[in-house]
């Protein structure tokens, strides 16, 4: 690891352990070291699709069919994975009473499963099916066999219950969200390109209120002009070192 890198961590821990209400904004790079591919990675069979053109209302009406063997694909994939190392030094975070909340734009429930309690699913879960009709909400612990899969309540069409492209987020997760973003006095970000609206607009309103951006990403984001500790690393990587860092700190302050 580069000194820098390992300056940067520390200014970061640093930063945590000093606020006062720390939150986080995780996308689809912190589960990429899970094995579930990012929407700008290669996908094989699915690769002459865009997700732009998959995951819309739109595609849904045309073809539900062809959205659902897309969606089931992803569910195999999703249901075979673990949560990884960054899915639980955020857990740590939590608690130890630093992190309070995340925000997820990702799907695919890691976080819930690596035990994190306070989460905001900002674009719902794969995990899950809504009747286009009467809404029931019908939880899925595997990929459904026959697609497309129907309503137990009234037979009508299920669909995933996720936010599609072109459709708002849920007006009280998004409320939340802006709340969150505004009081808090840290801003981690993971592993989002930060283009998806309006989630890649929250570590702005942070910035906006004085708040301090951290963030985590492989590669330069639509954020990193505004983060003020940006960590160009693995999200598993520099999430682990920052929580040992903390770790290592409030242990050395216990035993004096
Ligand atoms: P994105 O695909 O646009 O961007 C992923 C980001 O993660 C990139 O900036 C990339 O540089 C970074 N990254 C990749 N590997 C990383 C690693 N190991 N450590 C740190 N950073 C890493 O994803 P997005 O910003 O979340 O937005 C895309 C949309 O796609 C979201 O709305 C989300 O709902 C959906 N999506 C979800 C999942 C999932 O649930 N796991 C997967 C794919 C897409
Ligand atoms: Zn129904």
């Amino acid at each position: 690891m580069k000194k820098n890198h390992e300056e940067l961590i520390e200014k970061a821990a640093i930063a945590l352990m000093k606020s006062d209400f720390a939150v986080g904004l995780t996308g689809a790079g912190i589960s990429a070291e899970s094995g579930i591919p990012t929407f700008r990675g290669k996908n094989g069979l699915w690769s002459k699709f865009k997700a732009e053109e998959l995951a819309t209302p739109q595609a849904f009406k045309r073809n539900p069919n062809l959205v659902w063997e897309w969606y089931k694909w992803r569910m195999e994939k999703i249901f075979n994975t673990k949560p990884n190392l960054g899915h639980y030094a955020l857990v740590e975070l939590e608690q130890l009473g630093i992190l309070k909340y995340i925000i997820t734009q990702n799907v695919d429930g890691l976080h819930q499963i690596a035990g994190s309690k306070f989460i905001i699913e900002l674009h719902g879960s794969i995990r899950r099916g809504r009747c286009i009709k009467c809404r029931y909400i019908v939880a899925f612990d595997k990929p459904p066999r026959d697609i497309p899969p129907r309503c137990p309540e009234c037979n009508n069409l299920l669909r995933p219950d996720v936010v599609w492209f072109g459709e708002p987020i849920p007006e009280d997760k998004l409320k939340r969200a802006i709340k969150l973003f505004s009081i808090a006095d840290v801003a981690l970000i993971i592993g989002t390109s930060g283009v998806v609206q309006p989630a890649g607009y929250l570590p702005y309103i942070t910035k906006e209120h004085g708040g301090i951006i951290i963030e985590i990403n492989i590669r330069s984001s639509a954020i990193t002009s505004i983060a003020d500790i940006f960590i160009n690393e693995k999200a598993s990587y520099a999430l682990t070192k920052i929580v040992s860092f903390i770790k290592n700190k409030t242990m050395k302050k216990s035993s004096k």
